[in-house]
């Protein structure tokens, strides 16, 4: 430890001062309160040596703790008491700082979410991970206001009652499936104690583990009927058809149909796979919806072109977006239109942008009085957020209201108008998922003998935004 000894320097009389300071005060109370000399003597002798030995202990303790900790101890221990007293009591307190800076840089770093409570429930620190996945504040003080769970709240208690280390699983529905591994540790510092919440994101891997198993089941059942149907034909040809050329020919033109049906269907169960896998994680790139919707209709055959009333204005309509994902919500809300519509109805597209929430949802879904319409997923609200709407319409027979919940689940075709029409019953699964991780909204409309519209809004980016395209004009 340290061979500093603070009463071998030279006096220190202001101190010496300062102590007979005292012992004078001390005596004049004492007397005044008891008029007894010798308590008035006793006082001042236990006053004096109280304030003797806190001194040096002070310096003592201050001094030691820079010495175990600096090699410059060594070299202090020469210097006069005080001076060593007060500068070890910076160095000290400069230590403590740094080592509070480097924790806190530390945890800011770290990529899983971390926060830290104190004993009364205050959130007394968070790294940027936690700010973000929490959308808090870096002010926000009440640990339970800012996770809501009973069963966590609980848990950090419990650890903090039994100092024992605990992990916990969560699951969030909204605004998109999410599974994260709590890990709640005590630790004591300055004798209170503090409990840390680290949380690791396990989404990925659950929702992989998922999608082989919904992939694997969906597959084997839906691809069951036409690979049965496929084997039935391939046997009548081989059997009773063998020399039979008219049935050949119609068999093997039903069997096309099947295969065909079931490549759709691989490549559809794919992409949905695909894009539930990264359904938590939002885009961030910017996309041009108008463009998108655009180069969709280009791609159509003309006389399915002929039949759209589509025009993109001049200005690019940005959105926060995937390319090929926004690409893919319009191919089949179009795709859809075209084909339950009925081969003389027109299909109208419709882009309007930067609405707020509110104003999203009625350009959507409230055109057309007497229709029945019906949110199929919405964006967690954000006041701040503005929006670009698509909204493709048909003039078809429409869909009964019943069916209207059950739009956009996989598999599920209304029997009335897929009757007849080659499809997957994935088409609709697909946009709502691509929407959701868009953090967007898709709403239908429908009326019977009207036609029916589908709806999707997207967050916009702010900083491409018209009032800056209006600063901007001003500005050139
Ligand atoms: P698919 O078109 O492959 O069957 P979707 O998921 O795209 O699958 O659509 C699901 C069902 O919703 C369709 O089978 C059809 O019954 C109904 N549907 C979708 N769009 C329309 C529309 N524009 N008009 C009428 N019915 C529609």
């Amino acid at each position: 430890m340290s061979e500093t000894t603070p009463n071998s320097s030279a006096p220190n009389w202001p101190a010496i001062a300062a102590v007979l300071g005292v012992l004078f005060v001390t005596c004049a109370l004492v007397y005044g309160l008891t008029q007894n000399a010798t308590l008035t003597v006793a006082g001042a002798i236990g006053a004096g040596m109280s304030l003797l030995i806190g001194w040096w202990l002070g310096a003592d303790a201050t001094n030691s703790l820079v010495a175990s900790q600096n090699p410059m101890g060594q070299h202090m221990s020469r210097k006069s008491a005080v001076e060593e007293g007060e500068q070890g009591r910076d160095e000290a307190a400069s230590l403590v700082r740094d080592a509070v800076r480097f924790a806190r840089a530390a945890i800011e770093a770290t990529p899983n979410p971390v926060l830290i409570v104190d004993s009364a429930g205050r959130l007394v620190g968070t790294n940027q991970a936690a700010r973000d996945r929490f959308s808090m504040d870096a002010g926000q003080v009440r640990f339970s206001a800012v996770i809501r769970r009973p069963n966590l709240v609980d848990a950090v208690s419990d650890v903090f009652k039994t100092g024992a280390t605990r992990t916990l699983s969560i699951e969030s529905r909204v605004p998109v499936d999410r599974y994260e591994r709590v890990s709640i540790a005590a630790f004591e510092a300055d004798e209170e104690r503090f409990v840390l919440l680290s949380i690791q994101d396990e989404t990925e891997a659950r929702m992989s583990e998922r999608m082989r198993a919904d992939f694997l089941a969906n597959a084997s059942h839906e691809l069951r009927t036409p690979l049965a149907g496929i084997i039935g034909f391939i046997e009548t040809l081989r059997g009773p058809a063998r020399d039979d050329a008219v049935a050949r020919d119609r068999f093997l033109e039903i069997m096309h149909l099947q295969a065909d049906r079931m490549s759709r269907l691989i490549s559809d169960l794919l992409s949905l796979s695909r894009i539930e896998l990264n359904e938590h994680v939002a885009p961030t790139a910017r996309s041009d919806f108008a463009a998108a919707v655009q180069e969709i209709v280009e791609s159509l055959p003309p006389d399915k072109q002929q039949r759209i009333q589509f025009k993109a204005g001049d200005d690019p309509l940005w959105v926060i977006g995937d390319w090929d994902e926004i690409q893919q919500i319009a191919a089949n809300l179009i795709d859809n239109a075209l084909k339950y519509g009925g081969p003389q109805s027109d299909v109208r597209i419709i882009l309007s942008a930067w609405l707020d929430r509110e104003s999203a949802l009625k350009s959507a879904m409230r055109e057309w009085e007497g229709a029945s319409r019906l949110p199929l997923t919405s964006p967690e609200v954000d006041r701040d957020r503005l929006y670009c709407t698509l909204r493709v319409e048909d003039a078809g027979p429409g869909i009964a209201r019943q069916h209207l919940p059950r739009l956009s689940e996989r598999f599920y075709r209304v029997e009335e108008t897929a009757t007849g029409k080659s499809g997957t019953g994935l088409g609709l699964a697909i946009v709502k998922h691509i929407v959701n991780r868009h953090r967007g909204g898709l709403v239908v409309e429908s009326e019977q003998g009207r036609g029916t519209a589908f709806s999707v809004y997207l967050p916009q980016p702010l900083e491409l935004g018209p009032v800056r395209t209006m600063a901007e004009t001003q500005a050139g």
